[in-house]
């Protein structure tokens, strides 16, 4: 039976290109500096992202806390969304390592804080207080529907930031989602940000990687970090030579995935017992809801199991999936089929 995995865009292979590249990678020592192509991946990415510099990291997870570290200062606060990654799944990491004092404020369904609570979030001047230091942005957005946030929404942030002397980081895990489905260039989403991460692993298909943007005098920091973290790797060219051609290669296709998240959507929409938000499609993620009391939560997933389909359930009713390379739109079809029997049958 074939199955069609839709839990998260993680669950990518590289393709043969990619291991191809790593098989024949040049390599060398990246703690020295000296891993060509960990080296050429870097470039790619500063350049892509409009930044002076990057790095290359094991995680997206790695690169979120070893830029709230390098940012910030034991006792600062960090103002970010309530339904943010960094907030909800990277382990309090930035509390826990750092001393680092995460300020949430509601996430909209659209994935923006709104201005007017980011402001009132940001600390005055006084000794009872902590120092506000650093506001992240997620984009695309993961809980709140995959959304990608607009050129003109990072820059009014970046300018109230830059009114209070406050930084910027963007968790741009699926940033190449957010410009494909915008069509915007991918600086138009990175120029007012003071770092960023991007995922090399999710929908760009490479099998292990993030990178961390931003200055070269931010790099330089974030290098020593990196160490501290335990994230210097020596022939970490078999990890580049794949993050290459996930730059070169797969960025285009995820126009593909995210036409095949909107036929999904529509036909989950035209299943009676399911229920799902359709403006909120924007890219590859999709969330909808089980609105019957038949099946129940644990049924619908096994029974999805059986006939091959993985889905992710994130809370009471609540399920998520999210296309990507290696589901096609046949996949996505016998989807919907497969959705339609497990709620006729019962
Ligand atoms: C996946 C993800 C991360 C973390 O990346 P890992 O490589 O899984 O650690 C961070 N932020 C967002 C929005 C993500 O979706």
């Amino acid at each position: 039976m074939k199955i069609i995995d839709l839990r998260s865009d993680t669950v990518t292979l590289p393709t043969q290109t990619m291991k191809d590249a790593l098989y024949h990678a040049e390599l060398g020592d990246d703690v020295f500096g000296e891993d060509p192509s960990t080296n050429r991946l870097q470039e790619i990415a500063s350049e892509l992202m409009g930044k002076e510099a990057s790095l290359l990291v094991p995680s997206g997870t790695m690169g979120n806390l070893i830029c709230t570290l390098t940012h910030c200062a034991r006792g600062e606060e960090v103002i970010l969304g309530n339904m943010s990654h960094m907030f909800l799944y990277e382990a309090g990491g930035m509390s826990a390592l750092g001393g680092i004092q995460p300020h949430i404020i509601p996430n909209q369904l659209d994935g923006t804080m709104s201005l007017e609570d980011i402001e009132a979030a940001i600390r005055g001047d006084n000794i009872h207080f902590p120092r506000t230091r650093l506001i992240c942005l997620e984009n695309t957005h993961n809980r709140c529907n995959g959304s990608p946030l607009t050129p003109e929404y990072i820059d009014s942030v970046a300018a109230l930031a830059r009114r209070y002397g406050l930084l910027v980081h963007l968790d741009g895990a699926r940033i190449f989602n957010a410009a494909v489905a915008l069509r915007v260039n991918i600086k138009e989403l990175t120029r007012g940000v003071d770092s960023l991460i991007f995922c090399l692993s999710k929908g760009l298909s490479a099998p292990v990687g993030s990178m961390v943007c931003g200055s070269r005098e931010f790099i330089a920091e974030a290098l020593r970090i990196r160490k501290v973290l335990g994230g210097g790797m020596r022939q970490s060219g078999v990890i580049a030579a794949a993050g290459i051609i996930a730059l070169e290669q797969m960025v285009d296709r995820l126009a593909e995935d995210h036409a095949n998240a909107r036929r999904l959507a529509e036909g989950i929409a035209r299943i009676p017992g399911l229920s799902i938000d359709l403006a909120g499609v924007k890219t590859n993620i999709i969330y909808f809801d089980l609105v019957s009391d038949q099946p129940t939560n644990d049924e619908f997933v096994i029974r999805l199991g059986q006939k091959g389909i993985k889905l992710l359930p994130t809370g009471s009713s609540r399920f998520r999936m999210v296309t990507h390379h290696g589901i096609s739109t046949e996949d996505i079809d016998a989807t919907l089929v497969a959705l339609t029997e497990v709620m006729e049958e019962t």
